[in-house]
């Protein structure tokens, strides 16, 4: 039967094993497969399908099964197309995953029930305060905090992570306009992600949101990670140029898990770089981690980059880190993400 537009079902009944289910699939795409001559031009066509099946023992209403089949079809298509696939249901169990929470982004857009927490960043030496970073949370509808990891990736594959951080720019500046007026020299970072770079206009949002909040730039720092470097490598570097030129100051964040191409960190405008909290954690336990750090540390002090180590949680990091020459830190030992309402704010 044709469903529709070029969508076509075949049911096949009697079969003894799913795999002959597949193995049919697999003959009926081999022939429509074969090149034909139309108006004397060579043409094919590809087929992408997806199988899939019930038994008399496992019986599946006909919307079900049509539902699944159709499912798969659009896995083999995201797969490259031109192929046959048989219905997952833990593929079936992710897919339904994401679609419940691109729903939650939505509506969390919808509804404002985005909510920004603010680590403080301190000076290794004594734990004073010299800025905060701004980690967003979702709220579902059940009152729920989601953790940014859970949901900023699919945000970035959907492009619903523009509007996101829009939104996180927008509270993040009015935080930051406030410490100015009341004479705290804190400063605050955001985490952008490369699709907002790449968009282009986060550097007009930025001004605007400036103007709005009246929060002087020079006090803002944008956490980028390496990433950025590998999607687009011009306008990226355009891109932080233009930030650094409207005062902002630009981090490269979570050093050290990526590509930590010192290559391309010489060429990027970057003031600051955030060392990964796996190479603070491995410190103690593996003796070359900790001389990676202390090379890192000296080779980007030499460079004139200002160094933030991540995801400090005991005394014993602390000493070890200012040993190395690193006076900048984040971590649960000075203080865990908190509200604005909440200590140290
Ligand atoms: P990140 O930018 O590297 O932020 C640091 C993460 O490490 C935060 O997790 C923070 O809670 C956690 N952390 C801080 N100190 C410690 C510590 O001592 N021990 C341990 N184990 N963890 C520590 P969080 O808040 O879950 O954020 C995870 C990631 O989500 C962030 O990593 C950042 O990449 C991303 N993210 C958060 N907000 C935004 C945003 O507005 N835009 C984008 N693009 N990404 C965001
Ligand atoms: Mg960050
Ligand atoms: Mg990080």
């Amino acid at each position: 039967a044709r469903l529709g537009g070029d969508e076509f079902v075949v049911l096949m009944e009697q079969l003894k094993e799913e795999r002959d289910a597949l193995q049919l699939a697999e003959r009926l795409r081999r022939c429509l497969a074969k090149p034909w001559r139309h108006d004397g031009e060579e043409v094919w066509l590809s087929m992408s399908m997806g199988v899939a099946t019930a038994t008399s023992q496992q019986e599946v209403l006909a919307d079900e099964l049509l539902r699944r089949a159709d499912l798969t079809m659009y896995r083999v298509k995201e797969a490259g197309r031109d192929g046959v696939a048989l219905y997952d249901q833990d593929a079936d169990r992710e897919v339904q995953r994401v679609v419940g929470m691109r729903q939650q982004l939505e509506q969390g857009l919808r509804h404002h029930r985005f909510q920004l927490d603010y680590q403080p960043q301190v000076e290794l030496l004594d734990g004073r305060i010299v800025g905060a970073e701004a980690l967003v949370r979702l709220l579902n509808a059940q009152g729920e905090r989601l953790s940014p990891a859970t949901f900023i990736p699919l945000a970035e594959r959907t492009g619903l992570i523009v509007p996101v951080e829009c939104w996180v720019i927008g509270q993040a500046l009015e935080c930051l306009a406030n410490w100015q007026r009341q004479g705290l020299p804190w400063s605050l970072s955001v985490n952008i992600s490369p699709q907002h770079l790449e968009r282009g206009d986060l550097v007009e949002q930025l001004l605007r949101e400036q103007q709005r909040s009246g929060a002087d730039l020079r006090g803002l720092t944008v956490e980028i990670t390496e990433t950025v470097m590998l999607q687009a490598q011009a306008e990226a570097h355009e891109r932080l140029l233009q930030l650094k030129a409207a005062g902002v100051r630009i981090a490269l964040d979570d050093f050290g898990t990526g590509y930590s191409s010192l290559a391309w960190l010489s060429r990027l405008p970057v003031d600051a770089v955030k060392l990964d909290q796996t190479y603070v954690q491995q410190m103690a336990e593996d003796e070359r981690c900790a001389l990676l750090v202390r090379g890192f540390v000296r080779v980007f002090q030499e460079m004139g980059l200002q160094v933030v180590a991540e995801g400090i949680e005991t005394e014993e990091q602390r000493q070890r880190l200012l040993e190395m020459g690193c006076h900048l830190g984040q971590g649960y030992l000075f203080g865990r993400p908190a509200p604005l309402n909440a200590a140290p704010w």
